[in-house]
């Protein structure tokens, strides 16, 4: 596992993620722990990965990009909408002071809360939700990262968000059929600014919350 981590972070550098710290972080958490048993031999590829309820563990290179777009600092209060496997939300723990992580799929959020526990990640706070409302009782955050794709990003959480703020945000084109991931913040007159980074195809942001009992 060592020597395909060593490679992965090799390619992850070839591929233009330049930032230390970013790739600090993901050496310093074991995707082997993130991903179904069946794909363990897969976990150092630089590829998304099924984790069940019909989601996907993100592609490193993706979660490099993400992570190194948002700019963290250890003192910074972050929300991530999509926690998943939690595998992104382990990084982003690493280079913030608390990360507060929401799924709207109870059973991954709850083998999630399993890998933090075992990692002793003790600054993620998870809840079971909708995140396009967003985490109103926490808010507002430094640095807010969406992990799945809608045509508009939620108006709740740019009200979530700290005046000098950044969303990291799957943007997804309709007419085009296409998706992006983009930067968006707001200038000194509130008004949103947004920069389109990378083309990325990502599960989509949908309503409500799916809880254990529910048959997929
Ligand atoms: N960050 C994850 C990527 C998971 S894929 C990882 O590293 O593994 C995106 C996740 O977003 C899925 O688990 C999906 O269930 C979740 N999701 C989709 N819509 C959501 C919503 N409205 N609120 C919270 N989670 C949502």
């Amino acid at each position: 596992m060592e020597a395909r981590k060593i490679r992965l972070l090799l390619e992850l550098r070839r591929q233009g993620i330049s930032d230390t710290n970013v790739l600090t972080a993901i050496e310093s958490i074991p995707r082997e722990h993130f991903v179904d048993e069946p794909f363990l031999d897969q976990a150092y590829d630089n590829i998304a990965l099924p984790i069940g309820s019909g989601q996907t563990i993100s592609q490193p290179f993706i979660v490099a990009k993400m992570t190194s777009a948002l700019e963290l600092g250890p003192r910074m209060k972050v929300l991530e909408v999509g926690t998943g496997s939690g595998y992104q939300a382990a990084i982003l723990s690493k280079l913030c002071r608390r990360l507060y992580s929401i799924e709207r799929h109870q059973y991954l959020a709850e083998i999630a809360s399993i890998r933090f526990n075992n990692l002793r990640l003790t600054n993620i706070v998870q809840k079971v939700d909708d995140g396009n409302q967003g985490w109103h009782e926490q808010a507002p955050f430094d640095r807010i990262i969406v992990t799945a794709c809608a045509p508009t990003l939620p108006s709740k959480l740019i009200s979530q968000l700290s005046s000098d703020g950044l969303i990291i945000f799957p943007l997804a084109d309709i007419s085009k059929k296409c998706q992006h991931i983009v930067k968006i913040n707001l200038n000194s007159d509130g008004e949103i600014v947004q920069e389109k980074l990378l083309e990325v195809r990502f599960v989509p942001l949908l309503p409500g919350v799916v809880p254990n009992k529910t048959k997929i």
